[in-house]
């Protein structure tokens, strides 16, 4: 049997340990620094209410990879969630990603529609305000886009912010089906307990150190000291940041995290059904509100649980889309040798990557070790 070594049991960890327990010759110890798996996708209680912190609804584009996770996480299609977003300006809630037709019911429509006019035939932008006003002009940029983001990467300033493949995925204004992913697969598990009993299937043979943090990484010799002892492995995957697994050597790479406020109200239900999720892009402190009964059908209380997500520095949530940050993490991702991965949402240090994300980059190791 070849040794493998997994860094942390977050979706990308799990994955990973269950396509190679599925080749069946790896000897596989995964290392979580929590007393449990899952990282922010784990199931939690509140009020007898499940939740996980933020969403974490499944959306992907890739057949193979709903396919796989349906496998072992059955999943309920949810087509019918329709995204919007709070805008105070109109004191309305419009579809999101902006929706062509909401734009006949704004009060600056002709305004909007003369600016969208004026659009450059080719957008060429050089940060990410410059993406959006060229991609939708002032007005609408100001209404969805401007202080959302400023918020949601704590700056004052969005010409900070790179281009990048912006959530959700790319789309600017949108036209057609008014249900935010119309062409992708929308989706979160049946069980009661969401992903918990995924992760626990992926992590049956999988020697599980909970509670466990690595000592002293030495990734290029594939070495490190766990629990006293040096080891050495045929391949590790990490799913950290690549600067903690690296001793910091070029710096640190830096995060925005969330504060999470639960709150249960006396009624059965707050949002209309086919809102998961609501995005606030105003001066609220918040980012976005959810109500969980939404993606865990199972829970009749005659109360309902709402979280809201607060921009904050409290945990490594979500890597920066600055392009001095990313070149710092491939100077990084430069120095791991063959046969050490880096997946996951900070093991990539990149916001992108998705719960479907980490479960392809998983599929892309197993493949490419099979
Ligand atoms: C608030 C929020 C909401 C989101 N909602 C969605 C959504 O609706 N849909 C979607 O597709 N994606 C969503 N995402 C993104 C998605 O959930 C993540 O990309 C994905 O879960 C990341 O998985 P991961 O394994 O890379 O990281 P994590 O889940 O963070 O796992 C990393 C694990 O490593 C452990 N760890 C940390 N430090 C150490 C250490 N020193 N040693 C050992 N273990 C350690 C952690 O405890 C954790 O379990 C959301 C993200 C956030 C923050």
């Amino acid at each position: 049997m070849k040794k493998a070594l997994i860094i942390g049991g977050g979706f990308a960890g799990c994955s990973a340990a269950h396509l190679l327990t599925l080749q069946g010759n790896w000897a596989i110890t995964l290392v979580e620094s929590a007393p449990f798996l899952g990282g922010g996708c784990k199931t939690l209680y509140w009020g007898g209410h499940p939740y996980t912190f933020g969403p974490r609804h499944f959306l992907t584009q890739n057949e193979s990879v709903f396919a796989y996770l349906n496998q072992y996480c059955p999943m309920r299609r949810c087509a019918d969630h329709v995204f919007q977003t709070y805008i105070e300006q109109d004191q309305a809630f419009y579809n999101y990603p902006i929706h062509k037709d909401d734009i006949a019911l704004m009060p600056d429509r002709d305004e909007i529609r003369r600016q969208l006019a004026n659009r450059p035939a080719t957008i060429a932008p050089s940060n990410f305000e410059d993406f959006w006003l060229q991609s939708v002009g002032q007005n609408l940029y100001e209404k969805y886009i401007c202080t959302y983001n400023k918020k949601m990467w704590m700056t004052d300033d969005n010409t900070k912010i790179d281009t990048f493949n912006w959530s959700p995925k790319g789309v600017t204004i949108k036209e057609g089906a008014r249900e935010a992913w119309d062409t992708a697969i929308s989706s979160f598990p049946l069980a009661n307990n969401g992903y918990d009993d995924y992760f626990s299937i992926a992590t049956k043979e999988t020697t599980v150190l909970l509670n466990t943090k690595i000592e002293q990484y030495d990734l290029p010799n594939k070495t490190v000291v766990l629990n006293g002892e040096t080891k050495t492995f045929d391949i590790i995957i990490n799913t950290l940041s690549p600067d903690t697994v690296l001793n910091y050597a070029y710096g640190e790479l830096p995060f925005i995290g969330r504060d999470f406020i639960k709150i249960v109200l006396p009624v059965e239900e707050v949002l209309p059904k086919n809102i998961y999720f609501l995005y606030y892009p105003n001066k609220e402190v918040f980012t976005r509100i959810v109500e969980y009964k939404k993606f865990f059908r199972n829970d009749t209380a005659p109360t309902t649980l709402l979280g809201l997500e607060i921009p904050s520095n409290k945990g490594r949530l979500y890597p920066l889309p600055l392009k001095k940050y990313r070149d710092l993490s491939d100077r990084y991702f430069a120095d791991l040798p063959d046969g050490v991965f880096s997946i996951g949402r900070a093991g990539s240090y990149r916001y992108e990557v998705d719960i479907d994300d980490c479960l392809e980059q998983a599929m892309d190791i197993a493949a490419k070790l099979r």
